[in-house]
């Protein structure tokens, strides 16, 4: 293996950069983890067993890549920067375990699932603004992983761990653990990265619930659950209604209003309330309640 940059120098990186005539690209959210105790708390959390397929997302230069291709592990990394896929081929193409999935994540992960099957283990420091959607794509699209652990924006951190009731539930929250028990593992100070990112980051791992509460209709509660939360301070009968007036279920000719009481009375759902205060249980049952509602017209 060639010689790998020294990762936690910020002037090594730059100096590395220049030679080869490239430049960061703000636009890919690209800020290096320096910290060499980070990197490897995060290399621990993964738990990675022997032989185990990891995909990793935004390897950019290759400080994570480094440390996991030394468990013996297949790993597969997604990277957008033709300069940082070019760098990633020097360092790391003599390994037979490594493979590179060149473009946007968001447009490649899918084919890569159908080509490669889901890896056991899913891990990324994510560029912040694709960090949400990732996540919320995989899980809509009904793909879990064993074992997820991303290092994103500390607030999408928050999002994703928040509990009814709190300012922090939302639709993502519901989704994410839908899908998986999501629990914090560290946050990452600005100074643990280069450039210095504005905000502070936090690292959760996402375990893949054993018993995934279904619905008979996935697709009906993923999108009630972006309408029930589209606007906080209506109550969920106002929310529901305006909801079912877009959609399917509403018969030609009916009241959104009407139906949504009657709905909402038949999951035993008080008209009144708001959606962050629902458990995901509730967003479940409702969800079926439209489902059979239509079904039975
Ligand atoms: N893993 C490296 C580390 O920890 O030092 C770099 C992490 S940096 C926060 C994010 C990386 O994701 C960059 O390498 C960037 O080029 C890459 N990236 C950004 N958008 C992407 C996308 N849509 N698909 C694939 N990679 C992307």
């Amino acid at each position: 293996m060639p010689d790998l940059p020294d990762y936690d120098s910020p002037a090594a990186l730059k100096t590395f950069l220049e030679v080869r005539g490239m430049a960061m690209q703000k636009k890919f959210g690209q800020n290096f983890l320096v910290n060499g105790t980070s990197r490897q708390r995060l290399i621990d959390a993964l738990e990675l067993q022997e032989g185990q397929s990891v995909w990793e997302i935004g390897p950019g230069l290759g400080a994570m890549t480094a440390g996991l291709l030394t468990k013996n592990i297949n790993l597969s990394v997604f990277e957008i920067d033709r300069g940082f896929i070019s760098v990633l081929k020097d360092l790391f193409s003599e390994s037979e375990n490594f493979s590179i999935i060149e473009g946007d994540v968001l447009r490649t992960w899918k084919k890569a699932i159908e080509l490669k099957g889901i890896p056991d283990r899913f891990f990324g420091n994510l560029p912040y603004n694709i960090a949400a959607v990732i996540i919320a794509d995989t899980i809509s699209a009904g793909v879990r992983f064993d074992r997820a652990l991303f290092t994103i924006q500390k607030e999408v951190a928050q999002r994703m761990t928040a509990k009814p009731g709190t300012e922090d539930y939302s639709s993502f929250s519901v989704l994410c653990q839908w899908a998986y028990d999501v629990a914090p593992v560290m946050d990452l100070a600005p100074g643990c990265f280069w450039p210095r990112p504005n905000v502070t980051s936090r690292a959760v791992v996402l375990n893949k619930k054993e018993k995934w509460p279904q619905c008979d209709a996935p697709e009906v509660f993923l999108s009630l659950l972006r309408g029930l939360f589209s606007s906080r301070r209506k109550t969920v009968k106002n929310n529901f209604s305006a909801w079912l007036a877009l959609s399917p279920y509403l018969p030609q000719g009916g009241n959104p209003d009407d139906l949504a009481r009657e709905l909402l009375q038949t999951a035993g759902i008080d008209p009144s309330s708001r959606a962050e205060t629902f458990e995901l249980q509730v967003f479940l049952r409702l969800a079926d309640t439209v489902y059979y509602a239509g079904k039975n017209k």
